[in-house]
C-alpha cells in the first residue's frame, strides 16, 4: 500500500497544547479554540458527526461530544498554519527555523494513516486502528524525568492497551465527504477552504474509564512525529518553560 501522510501545523500555548505532545500525544481541547479554520467549519463538522455512521445511542452521544483534530495532506498547509496570528488575526510573514528538543514554539505533526481502513471511501471516511508507544514518551520540560520515571518503572499503563484493544481513530477527507454530500456545502467558502488547505478530519476514539468516556487525543504512538521550529522574528524558548502538568514557569 502507498504511504499516505497527513500534516497538522501547531502553534505553542495554543488550546490544543502541542507543547506537551512529548508526554500526552496530538490533543484536540476546544473545537473553536485556537483553529480558526474549525470555527469557519463548525457546520461542516457538525454535519460530518451527524454522518460517521452512529452505531448506537452511546457512540451517537459520543461523536455529538467530541473533537476532530484538523490536518492537511500539504505539508505545506501544515506550516502555513504555524504562522496563523490569533492576535492579529492573520499569516506572519516569517521563517520557520527547525531546532532541536524543547527549543521550539513551532510544530509539525505529520501522521501515517497508510494502513487506514476505508469505512464509507465514496464518502471519505476511513478507520485506522494503531497500537501506541508508552515508551517513547517524554517529560514536556528540558530538565524533568517525570515521565520517564513513569515509564520506566511501569507506574503508567495504558488503559486500552492494557484491555488488548487496539488504538482507533476515525478520519474524513472533508472534500471528498462535501464532494459526495452536496447539500452540507451551504458555505461555499468553507468547501473552497477545505479544497485549499486539502484538509481531513480525525476524531480520536479511545475509550477510558477514567475519563468516564472517549479520549480526544492521539496518544504517542510510531504513526507519528514532530518537527520542531521556532519564528526567525521570535528566537527560541527558554527549554525549561514547562513543568509535568504544562505550568508555565515564568
Ligand atoms: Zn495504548
Amino acid at each position: 500500500m502507498n504511504e499516505i501522510m497527513l500534516f497538522r501545523g501547531d502553534t505553542i500555548l495554543n488550546q490544543t497544547i502541542p507543547e506537551r505532545y512529548r508526554s500526552c500525544g496530538i490533543v484536540s481541547k476546544l473545537i473553536n479554540g485556537g483553529n480558526p479554520a474549525f470555527v469557519q467549519r463548525s457546520g461542516l463538522v457538525k454535519s460530518i458527526q451527524e454522518h460517521i455512521n452512529p452505531l448506537t445511542e452511546a457512540e451517537r452521544i459520543f461523536l455529538s461530544k467530541s473533537e476532530f483534530i484538523s490536518f492537511s495532506e500539504e505539508k505545506i498547509v501544515a506550516k502555513q498554519h504555524c504562522l496563523y496570528d490569533k492576535v492579529q488575526n492573520k499569516y506572519l510573514s516569517n521563517e520557520l527555523i527547525e531546532c532541536e528538543d524543547y527549543y521550539e514554539t513551532r510544530y509539525v505533526f505529520s501522521l501515517d494513516i497508510s494502513e487506514c481502513i476505508p469505512l464509507s471511501p465514496e464518502e471519505g471516511i476511513f478507520l485506522l486502528e494503531y497500537n501506541c508507544n508508552q515508551v517513547s514518551r517524554k517529560s514536556d520540560g528540558l530538565n524533568e524525568n517525570v515521565i520517564e520515571f513513569q515509564v520506566e518503572s511501569g507506574w503508567y499503563q495504558c488503559e486500552v492497551c492494557k484491555r488488548n484493544e487496539k488504538h482507533k481513530m476515525y478520519i474524513v477527507d472533508c472534500v471528498k465527504f462535501l464532494e459526495y454530500h452536496k447539500e452540507y456545502c451551504l458555505n461555499k467558502g468553507a468547501f473552497l477552504n477545505a479544497k485549499e488547505d486539502k484538509e481531513w478530519l480525525v476524531l480520536p476514539r479511545d475509550y477510558h474509564t477514567d475519563l468516564r468516556g472517549y479520549s480526544s487525543m492521539i496518544p504517542v504512538s510510531d504513526i507519528w512525529k514532530a518537527e520542531l521550529y521556532f519564528l526567525k522574528s521570535e528566537g527560541k524558548r527558554n527549554p525549561d518553560q514547562f513543568t509535568i502538568q504544562g505550568t508555565i514557569l515564568k
